[in-house]
């Protein structure tokens, strides 16, 4: 089960992961992984839900376990 986090902690996160930034919204800022055939939206809220953390997880499938979290 995912836990909350900081969105910070998330953005550091896909950079460590070596994903780049793709644009900036109203309400996310988009990520494409390294592969580049994924990509995943973060909210721009200071925390990150959970079920945000899992969805963020699942729409990037090509990156190890464990990476976020
Ligand atoms: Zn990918």
């Amino acid at each position: 089960m995912p836990r909350p986090m900081r969105r910070r902690l998330v953005l550091r996160a896909l950079d460590a992961a070596g994903c780049t930034f793709v644009r900036e919204g109203a309400e996310h800022t988009v990520y494409a992984c390294p592969c580049g055939e994924h990509k995943t939206a973060v909210p721009r809220h200071t925390d990150v839900t959970a079920g945000v953390i899992g969805s963020i997880i699942k729409q990037l499938p090509c990156l190890p376990k464990g990476w976020l979290q």
